[in-house]
C-alpha cells in the first residue's frame, strides 16, 4: 500500500523533476525467520546473514506476561544488540540520504539552469517538436534523462552498494543496472507525458496555474495508480496466483468476511531483488488485488501472514487510498501555492539571466522542481505522519480481523531488518512513514491484554 503512495509522490516529483530512483517497493515490508507453516513446499528462502532474531518456542509464548508493557519488552529483548545497532545505522543513514538526495536535486537544477542550458534545450525542443505539447514533452524527456545521469553515482551507492553492505540485496550489478535502465525508460515516458500535460495546463490557466497545476498533478497520480500495477510492476517482477492451500484460503476468508471483492491472491518474486518481506493491496476503482511477495510466503508462519494480510485488507476496507489522494491533494495545493509565491520572486530576479520566459515556460521546470522539492522536503514530517497514521489504523484493523497479536508481534520484529526498532517520539514523528517495531508490538500486546487472548 505504501508503495502506491510512494508512487504518487514519485510521479509528482518526477513530473516536477526531482529525478531520483523510487524507494525499493517496501510496502508493508515485513520480515521473518521463524515459521515454516506456510512454506513447506517452497524453495529455501533468501535471508540476510546480518539479521537474526532469538528464536522462541511455544513454552516461551505460554509464559509471555499478560501486561502489555512487559510483553512488549519480552519481544524487544529478542533482538540481539548487534542486530539493533546495524538496523539503527542503516535507518539513520537513510535520514542523511534524504538530505543528500534533496541537495543533489537542487544542485542538478542549478547545473541545468546555469549557462542557459535549460533555455537552450527548450529552444532545441521547439525546433524539433514545433507544437507546444511536443516541445514540452521533449523537454520533459531530456529532464528525466539528465536527472538520471547526474544522480547515477548516488543511485548506485544508495540502491546497490549500500543495500549489499547491509545484506539485503540479492542481485549482482548487471541485472540491477538493467532494472535501472528499465526504470529510466519508464520514467522518461512518464516525464514526457507529465511535463507535456502539466505545462499545457499551466499555459492555459494564467494566474491560477497553481490551482490547475495541482488538479493536473493529482489526476496524473491517480492515473499512475491505475496503470502501475498492470503495466509497470510486471516489468520488474513476475506475478502469479498463490497456489491453493492454507495461505490462499486464509487470506480469501478474511477478504470475504469484510466484503473485499478479491477472488484471488497473487505472489511476486521480490527475492530477485531483496531479502525484504512485503505485501500490498494494489489498485484503485475496483482494480484492487491482494499481492504478497515470496519472501513473506517463505519466511513467515501462517499466523504472521494472517496478521500482515489483515493489515493490508484494512487499507482497502478503510478506503485509505482515497483518503490519501485527498490528503496529498491538499499537500500539493500548499506546495503549488508556495511555488507560485517563490517562482514569482525567483523569476523576477533571475529569469532573464537564465533565459526563462515565465512560469509557463518549460525551461523554468528545474526552478519549479527545486522549489517544489524544497516544500516537500520541509513537509516530510507531515507526509510521513499522514502515511504513518493510516499504517497504525491498518495495524489495529488487522488485529481485529486476524486476531493474531502474537503473529503480528513476530512479524513486527522482522521489520527491524531495515527499520530502526526503538526510536524516540520526535524521531518517529519526523522520519517514520510506518510505526516502529516497538510501537507496533505494543499495539498488538495491548490488544492481547485487553481482549484476553493467548
Ligand atoms: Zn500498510
Amino acid at each position: 500500500m505504501l508503495c502506491k503512495r510512494v508512487a504518487v509522490i514519485t510521479l509528482i516529483s518526477l513530473a516536477l523533476g526531482s529525478a531520483h530512483a523510487a524507494e525499493p517497493a517496501a510496502a508493508v515490508a515485513r520480515n521473518d525467520a521463524s515459521g515454516a507453516a506456510a512454506s513447506a513446499a517452497l524453495p529455501a528462502p533468501v535471508t540476510n546473514p546480518q539479521f537474526r532474531i532469538r528464536p522462541v518456542d511455544d513454552a516461551w509464548r505460554a509464559r509471555l506476561p499478560r501486561d502489555a508493557d512487559a510483553a512488549t519488552q519480552a519481544y524487544m529483548d529478542r533482538l540481539p544488540a548487534d542486530v539493533v545497532a546495524r538496523s539503527n545505522a542503516y535507518f539513520e543513514g537513510g535520514y542523511w540520504l534524504q538530505l543528500w538526495n534533496f541537495l543533489l536535486g537542487l544542485a542538478i537544477s542549478v547545473v541545468l539552469l546555469g549557462g542557459r542550458r535549460s533555455a537552450r534545450v527548450r529552444d532545441w525542443a521547439q525546433r524539433v517538436g514545433r507544437k507546444a505539447f511536443l516541445r514540452d514533452a521533449l523537454y520533459g524527456g531530456f529532464f528525466a534523462v539528465a536527472g538520471w545521469l547526474l544522480s547515477l553515482p548516488l543511485t548506485v551507492y544508495q540502491g546497490y552498494v549500500r543495500e549489499h553492505a547491509y545484506g539485503m540485496a540479492t542481485q549482482t550489478f548487471a541485472p540491477w543496472f538493467g532494472e535501472q535502465l528499465i526504470g529510466l525508460a519508464v520514467n522518461t515516458v512518464v516525464a514526457m507525458l507529465a511535463v507535456g500535460g502539466l505545462y499545457a495546463v499551466i499555459r492555459r490557466s494564467g494566474e491560477r496555474w497553481w490551482l490547475w497545476g495541482t488538479v493536473a498533478a493529482v489526476g496524473f497520480s491517480v492515473l499512475g495508480m491505475l496503470v502501475a500495477p498492470v503495466w509497470i510492476d510486471p516489468l520488474f517482477n513476475t506475478y502469479k496466483p498463490v497456489e491453493n492451500g492454507p495461505v490462499k484460503s486464509a487470506v480469501l476468508a478474511m477478504a470475504q468476511a469484510d466484503g473485499v471483492p478479491a477472488d484471488n491472491v497473487y505472489e511476486f518474486d521480490a527475492s530477485r531483488q531483496t531479502t525484504r518481506v512485503s505485501a500490498n493491496v494494489a489498485g484503485i476503482f475496483g482494480s484492487a488485488s491482494v499481492r504478497l511477495n515470496d519472501n513473506l510466503l517463505r519466511r513467515t508462519s501462517l499466523p504472521e501472514i494472517r496478521a500482515v494480510m489483515g493489515h493490508e485488507l484494512g487499507h482497502y476496507v478503510m478506503n485509505h487510498i482515497y483518503k490519501s489522494i485527498a490528503e496529498f491533494a491538499l499537500l500539493f495545493l500548499a506546495g503549488f501555492l508556495f511555488a507560485q509565491w517563490a517562482m514569482a520572486r525567483l523569476l523576477a530576479r533571475w529569469g532573464e539571466r537564465f533565459g526563462l520566459h515565465g512560469v509557463a515556460d518549460v525551461a523554468s521546470l528545474p526552478l519549479l522542481a527545486a522549489v517544489f522539492a524544497l516544500f516537500m522536503f520541509v513537509a516530510t514530517p507531515i507526509s510521513n505522519t499522514l502515511i504513518r497514521t493510516q499504517e497504525i489504523e491498518a495495524d489495529r484493523f488487522g488485529l481485529n480481523l486476524a486476531r493474531e497479536p502474537l503473529g503480528e508481534a513476530e512479524v513486527d520484529l522482522k521489520l527491524t531488518e531495515y527499520r530502526k526498532p526503538d526510536p524516540g517520539p520526535i524521531e518517529e514523528f519526523i522520519f517514520f512513514d510506518h510505526p516502529s517495531t516497538r510501537f507496533r508490538i505494543h499495539d498488538a500486546m495491548r490488544w492481547r491484554e485487553a481482549m484476553g487472548t493467548p
